[in-house]
């Protein structure tokens, strides 16, 4: 058995959680919040007990002591070797990578000339992985990509179609996000079903929400494109739109294009069509009142997936299996089902309407057995497949 740490770092947050490897016992799990501010937040959870820290945490490298130093406070390691090896999150591995990877400074300069194409992620990524190379140097570490999963796709399939000189100098390509998570659903559907070689529809729809299409477990098209704006409509993300649109919002509203991407990017969505919130909740809720903005919000949000999906179900030449996962997909069941009354018909689905309405953040099947197309709920884990990978290749 082996004691594998598995990190997600973002700009301002460090989230950790330790595994019993291969048994997949997760030791602990934790967060540390605010960081660079007077009152950041630690916290770390074991067995169900949660213990909590407001304090300074000046950088990353604060965060990785006070992670190190709680660990041994609370007897989960006597010291520092027994963690066997550190899993990183990389959002960003370009045209690189499609598979995991040890974590070395090659890697690292790899990453860094992404920033580019991930600047919300990548840079954070990697200031984890340098503040745990400085405090344990002797730990090896392993880089999991949100791509990699995707890289399986064909050309046509991952190249934009703008003049090709630009896609090859500046590396245009559709990389597709939420890799680590699309793969958990297709092992995971596989073995719901008990099959393998199946063709499955993955949907992780949370407030970052993407769609893909998995024969045989290879992803062979998904709906993220150049970064996670392009695709499904999200929280506050456009997804797929004409692309002129952009072009009139900068005349019409005199602003520069970083502006009008910030609108593109942040204050669209569900947000924007709404007018209320990014959060489903709330816009269920405003639903409910009758607020007509609120219901074409979440109209054009079930017809934007059901759009994908009848795609993929297309692109596969059927399909074995339909998951939802991630925050929306794991805990709504209205939204499901409002995503299955789109495309039963077509797809000939026989879903079970009570078993959906009961089902919540469990691995189920939602259809009758006669269904053509069976469709689940799974929840999805993209730290345990970081603890794999990083358990395989150490
Ligand atoms: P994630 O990004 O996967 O953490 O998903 C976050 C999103 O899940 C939030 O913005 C909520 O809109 C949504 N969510 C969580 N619980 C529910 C629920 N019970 N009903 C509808 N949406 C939910």
């Amino acid at each position: 058995m082996k004691k594998i740490l598995v990190v997600n770092a973002g700009s301002s947050s460090l989230k950790f959680k330790l595994y019993l490897m291969p048994s997949e016992e997760v030791l602990c799990s934790g967060i540390a919040e605010r960081i660079m501010h007077e009152d950041a937040i630690f916290q770390i959870k074991i067995n169900q007990q949660s213990y909590k820290e407001v304090l300074p945490i000046s950088d990353h490298k604060k965060a990785v002591h006070l992670l190190v130093d709680a660990l041994k406070k609370h007897n989960i390691i006597q010291s520092f070797d027994e963690i066997a090896a550190i899993g990183h999150r990389v959002v960003q591995g370009g045209k690189y990578y499609n598979k995991s990877v040890i974590f070395d400074e090659s890697v690292a300069e790899k990453v860094h000339s992404l920033i580019d194409l991930a600047p919300l992620h990548n840079g954070p990524n990697l200031t984890g992985y340098r503040a745990f190379k400085e405090i344990l140097p002797n730990i090896p570490n392993v880089a999991t990509f949100d791509t990699a999963f995707h890289r399986s796709m064909a050309e046509e399939d991952f190249v934009f179609p703008i003049p090709y000189e630009l896609t090859t100098k500046y590396d245009l390509y559709r990389y597709g996000f939420h890799g680590t998570s699309h793969e958990y659903l297709a092992i995971e559907g596989a073995k719901l079903l008990g099959q393998e070689n199946l063709k499955i529809i993955t949907c992780h729809i949370g407030s970052g929400a993407s769609i893909s299409a998995v024969k045989n477990g290879k992803c062979v098209a998904t709906s993220m494109g150049l970064t996670p704006l392009g695709g499904i409509m999200m929280g506050t993300r456009t997804g797929d739109i004409d692309p002129s649109i952009v072009y009139f919002l900068c005349h019409k509203l005199n602003k520069d294009i970083q502006e009008v991407y910030d609108i593109l990017n942040k204050k669209s969505g569900l947000l924007g069509v709404s007018g209320v919130s990014n959060d489903a909740r709330d816009v269920d809720k405003a639903k409910a009142k009758g607020n007509e903005r609120a219901i074409l919000a979440q109209r054009l949000f079930i017809r934007r997936i059901a759009d994908y999906i009848g795609q993929y179900f297309v692109r596969l030449g059927g399909a074995d299996l339909i998951i939802f996962s991630a925050g929306i997909g794991e805990n709504s069941h209205s939204f499901r089902q409002n995503v299955i009354k789109e495309i039963s018909s077509a797809l000939e689905i026989d879903f079970n309407e009570e078993i959906n309405k009961n089902s919540r953040a469990i691995t189920t099947l939602l259809t009758n057995p006669s269904s053509k197309v069976h469709v689940a709920l799974i929840p999805t884990d993209e730290e345990v497949m970081i603890a794999r990978d990083t358990f395989r290749l150490i």
